[in-house]
């Protein structure tokens, strides 16, 4: 692993500020999709900015819709009783996800923008077009039982691996 910074903010100006002047910097939620592709070498970041202090984790139920904050955790959005009257999707599919001490961690925002559960993306020894464009992909001639069927790119075969998306 490349050694990184870290800052944890209390401002959401900050933090937008901080990656808007820093390429290299990433917010960091739950930690479960991000710290095992910075293991793994597929990605890097030389700054994390740790969001979790940041006003985003409530639930707000309002008349025909529901807003949930973008660091509600994976559990809190499943077991919020509006969402099991009201969305029951939306509650079964984050306990379809991952396990209980991942979705007591995992936040919705970070599972909508997880990276894709692609094999050759996530080993750097392989050619992937969504790690390095141009560079081909992997899984159209390899091992992609779990990709796209229908509408894939020539480009790039995965597909979104959130449950709740
Ligand atoms: C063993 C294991 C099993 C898993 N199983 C499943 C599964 O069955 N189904 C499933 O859907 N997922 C699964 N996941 C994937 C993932 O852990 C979850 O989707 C989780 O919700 C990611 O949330 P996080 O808060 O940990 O994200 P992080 O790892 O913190 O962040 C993920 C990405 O989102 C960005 N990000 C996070 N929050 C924000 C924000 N508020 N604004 C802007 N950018 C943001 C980060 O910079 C990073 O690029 C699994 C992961 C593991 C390790
Ligand atoms: S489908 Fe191809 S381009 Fe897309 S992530 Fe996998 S190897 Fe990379």
């Amino acid at each position: 692993m490349q050694p990184f910074s870290y800052a944890k903010v209390t401002s959401e100006q900050v933090a937008i500020a901080t990656v808007e002047q820093d390429k290299t910097a990433a917010f960091i939620a739950g930690g479960t999709d991000l710290l095992g592709l910075m293991k793994d070498g597929v990605q890097t970041a030389n700054i994390l900015i740790d969001i979790n202090s940041l006003p985003l984790a409530d639930i707000e139920s309002q008349p025909q819709r529901i807003r949930i904050g973008a660091i509600s955790r994976m559990s809190d959005v499943a077991f919020h009783p509006k969402i099991q009257e009201c969305y029951p999707v939306i509650s079964q599919a984050l306990l379809q996800s991952a396990s209980p001490q991942l979705r007591n961690i995992a936040t919705v925002g970070g599972n909508l923008l997880q990276r894709v559960r692609c094999a050759y993306f996530r080993d750097p020894v392989f050619p992937c077009n969504k790690r390095i464009p141009g560079i081909g992909c992997s899984a159209i001639t390899g091992y992609n039982r779990m990709h796209a069927i229908f509408a894939a790119s020539e480009h790039c075969i995965a597909v979104h691996p959130s449950d709740l998306a």
